[in-house]
C-alpha cells in the first residue's frame, strides 16, 4: 500500500481538526472530509467557543485535561500569530461567579488557563448575588471564522471536501482504507450508538462592543462572552430536545439573565438567535474498531461525543485520533508487505 486513503466523516470542529492533524502528521496518506453539512450549518458553528472544559462522567479527568492543555497550547500559538484574526482566535479575560461556594474551588483546568485566582471581595462587589468567584484569562475560538480557516488548511494540505450523507460506514469501502468517524450526534444513526443524545442549546449573538470581560455563572447556564464580531449571551441545556427553531420566550429569558449580570447589555443591538444540539455522551468515544463483514475488513477510528466542550478539547482529541490512525496505517502497511512475500 503506497498511499493510505483516509475518509473523515464529519465537518464540524472535530472532523476538520482531525483531518488537518492527519494530513500534517501521517506521512503518505490522502484525506477526504465527507459530511452532509459544512460550515456555517454545523453544531460547531453555533458554539459560544469559550475554552473552559467540562468533565465527562466516563472519560478520566487526566485525559480531558491533556486534551484541553494540547488545545490551549495550540490555539495560544495561533492567537499570538498573524493568523489570529483570520482564524478567529483571541485571548479573553473575565470572571466565573457562584451563588454558593462550589465543591471544587480550584477546578482541574486551573493551571492550564492563564493567571487563575480566586476573586477578591472588591471584585465580587460587582456581583451582589454571588459569594464566590474565579478570575482567569482563557481563549475564545470564533467558529464562524475558525471552521472556514480549518477548511482552507485541510485543502491547502491536499485534502478534499465532499458533501454527502453516509448511511453506513461500509459505503466507504473499498474506496478508502481507513474511516475516521467524527459525525457527532449523527453517530446515533450512523453507528447505532444509543448512548449519544442531543442537549439543545439556545444563545444570542448581540452587538455590545463595550463589553470586554467574560462573565460566566458557575452553573454554566448564564454567560456573556465578548468576541471580535459579537458578544455571545447564553444559554440553555435541554436534554433530548431536537428542536432547532429558536424559542422567543427562551431568548427573552437569556437576555434578562445576562442583563442582570451586566446591566449595560440593555443597550445591546442587532440581536440574533442561534440553536445547536450538543452531541452529549457520558464519555467521548475515541477508539479504534476493526469492522469485518464477508471477509472484508475496515479499520475505523471513532472521535465523537464531545457534548458541551468540543471546542475546548478539539485539538487534543484530534491528536489522539491521529495517533490511532497512524497505528491503523502501520498495520495495513505491515499486512500489505507480508502478503507480498
Ligand atoms: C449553544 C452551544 C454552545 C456551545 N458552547 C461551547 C463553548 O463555549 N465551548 C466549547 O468547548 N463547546 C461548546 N459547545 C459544544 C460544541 O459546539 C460541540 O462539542 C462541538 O461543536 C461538537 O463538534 P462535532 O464536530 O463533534 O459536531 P458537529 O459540529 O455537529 O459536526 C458533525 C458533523 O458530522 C456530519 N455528519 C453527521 N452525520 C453524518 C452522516 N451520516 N453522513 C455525513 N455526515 C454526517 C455533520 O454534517 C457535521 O458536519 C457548544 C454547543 C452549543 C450547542
Amino acid at each position: 500500500m503506497d498511499t493510505a486513503r483516509v475518509a473523515v466523516v464529519g465537518a464540524g470542529v472535530i472532523g476538520l481538526s482531525t483531518a488537518q492533524c492527519i494530513s500534517q502528521l501521517v506521512p503518505r496518506c490522502s484525506v477526504t472530509v465527507i459530511a452532509d453539512k459544512f460550515t456555517p450549518h454545523t453544531t460547531s458553528d453555533v458554539a459560544a467557543g469559550i475554552l473552559i472544559p467540562h468533565a465527562y462522567p466516563d472519560t478520566p479527568v487526566p485525559v480531558v485535561k491533556r486534551w484541553f492543555r494540547d488545545t490551549f497550547i495550540h490555539l495560544s500559538a495561533i492567537a499570538r500569530s498573524a493568523e489570529a484574526v483570520d482564524a478567529g482566535v483571541h485571548l479573553v479575560s473575565g470572571w466565573q461567579i457562584f451563588q454558593s461556594i462550589p465543591a471544587e474551588e480550584v477546578p482541574f483546568w486551573a493551571d492550564v488557563v492563564l493567571g487563575f485566582r480566586k476573586m477578591t471581595e472588591a471584585e465580587l462587589q460587582r456581583f451582589p448575588q454571588h459569594v464566590f468567584g474565579q478570575t482567569f484569562t482563557t481563549l475564545k475560538c470564533e467558529t464562524s471564522a475558525y471552521l472556514p480557516w480549518l477548511e482552507k488548511r485541510v485543502k491547502r494540505n491536499g485534502g478534499l471536501l465532499l458533501t454527502r450523507r453516509i448511511e453506513d460506514l461500509w459505503e466507504l469501502h473499498p474506496s478508502f482504507d481507513i474511516v475516521v468517524n467524527c459525525s457527532g450526534l449523527g453517530s446515533q444513526q450512523l453507528v447505532g450508538d444509543p448512548t449519544i443524545a442531543p442537549v439543545r442549546g439556545q444563545l444570542l449573538q448581540v452587538q455590545a462592543p463595550w463589553v470586554k470581560h467574560f462573565i460566566r455563572d458557575g452553573n454554566g447556564l448564564t454567560y456573556i462572552y465578548p468576541g471580535t464580531s459579537h458578544v455571545t449571551l447564553g444559554g440553555t441545556r435541554q436534554k433530548e430536545d431536537w428542536n432547532l427553531s429558536p424559542d422567543a420566550d427562551i431568548s427573552r429569558d437569556i437576555f434578562s439573565r445576562c442583563c442582570a449580570l451586566e446591566p449595560s447589555l440593555h443597550k445591546a443591538y442587532d440581536i440574533k438567535e442561534k440553536v445547536g444540539l450538543r452531541p452529549y455522551r457520558p464519555g467521548v468515544w475515541l477508539q479504534k474498531e476493526l469492522l469485518a463483514q464477508e471477509g472484508k475488513k475496515l479499520p475505523v477510528v471513532h472521535n465523537y461525543g464531545h457534548g458541551s466542550g468540543g471546542i475546548s478539547v478539539h485539538w487534543g482529541s484530534a491528536l489522539e485520533a491521529t495517533r490511532l490512525v497512524k497505528e491503523c496505517v502501520q498495520s495495513l502497511r505491515t499486512s500489505a508487505s507480508t502478503s507480498k512475500l
